[in-house]
């Protein structure tokens, strides 16, 4: 466990840097602290109004569970991540692969669950996203209508917090101009801020208008080793989504050497699509409107002991 140390720079900071540094990127920005909109209601559906109270990020396991070839054996359970982060009953959101020990089949998984606690059972929002075995196309269901356990599996990036409403950093951009993702853009630019000192990042944003490419992880584990970026780009299926998305992006400035995956972002949406988010693929129509707080500690579980470089984009 690490001490970020973030909040003692406050939201306000925060908030200060990231609108000098999106503007690099952007044609339009709007920087504000805010009260967190209620995330109960559309388009965000979560099982919680905010995501303020004991702000944390957790990496689970990692890329090398998955590449060159599957581990079957790393398979996790959110109501213990959140005891193993000393939150019991945390609302965690993130990225992650899909329950494969319940599912049968390897997906994308949006990850929205409000573990158990003493005073209330726990809740299971998250999306998962799988290759349509009939025609290649996306589909996206809703974990809860047909199972009924809180796993993940493999992989999984983190943002946890005790669910409350309270002030949060709002950003609107509009129109990119420069070549970052909007993740990319604000991880880089706390990290340019930061230097050496690793801050995070999570929360939830929107793609309001236009495009993004995504990807979706093939139902079954390849059966060959993959072991190279080429390698993982031809086993992926790209997909381009169409806007509204409900991303869910966790990211940290640098790797304080845990072996860190520095950004993830799952997308979902409620006309279907959802998966991995890439980037805008329309820069002059693209607008993202979002939702962010520091989170206070870094947990690192399961770490892989062997590891690589490859398919981390
Ligand atoms: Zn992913």
């Amino acid at each position: 466990m690490t001490f970020f140390g973030s909040t003692a720079c406050g939201s306000t900071s925060f908030s200060r840097i990231l609108q000098k540094g999106l503007t690099d990127n952007f044609a339009e920005v709007q920087v504000s602290v805010v009260d967190c909109p209620d995330l109960t209601k559309e388009p965000f559906t979560f099982p919680i109004k905010g995501i303020c109270g004991k702000t944390r990020i957790a990496e689970v396991g990692g890329v090398p569970y998955l590449l060159p070839l599957v581990n079957e054996k790393k398979v996790y359970d959110l109501n213990k991540i959140a005891k193993d982060i000393q939150l019991p009953g945390a609302f965690v959101l993130g990225a992650g692969a899909g329950p494969f020990q319940t599912l049968g089949f390897n997906s994308e998984f949006m990850l929205l669950v409000q573990t158990e606690s003493e005073h209330r059972p726990p809740v299971n929002g998250s999306y998962f996203a799988r290759v349509n075995p009939a025609d290649g196309g996306c589909l996206l269901e809703k974990y809860s209508e047909k199972y009924h356990d809180f796993g993940c599996a493999l992989l999984a990036n983190l943002f946890a917090s005790e669910g409350q409403p309270g002030k949060v950093i709002e950003v609107k951009v509009k129109r990119r101009t420069g070549k970052l993702n909007f993740v990319t853009c604000m991880r880089q630019t706390l990290e340019k801020h930061y230097g050496d000192k690793p801050v995070g990042m999570g929360g939830a944003f929107i793609i309001q208008k236009g495009k993004v490419k995504t990807h979706i992880m093939p139902a079954e584990f390849s059966s060959c080793p993959l072991n190279s970026d080429e390698d993982v780009n031809k086993w992926l299926h790209f997909y381009e989504m169409k806007a509204p998305l409900v991303c869910l992006p966790v990211f940290v400035s640098r790797d304080p050497g845990f072996d860190l995956r520095l950004e993830h972002t799952h997308c979902f949406s409620h006309h279907g699509e959802g998966g991995h988010y890439h980037y805008d693929t329309t820069p002059d129509i693209v607008e993202y409107l979002g939702y962010f707080l520091p989170a206070e500690f870094l947990y690192r579980i399961d770490q892989p002991k062997e590891t690589h470089s490859f398919g981390r984009d």
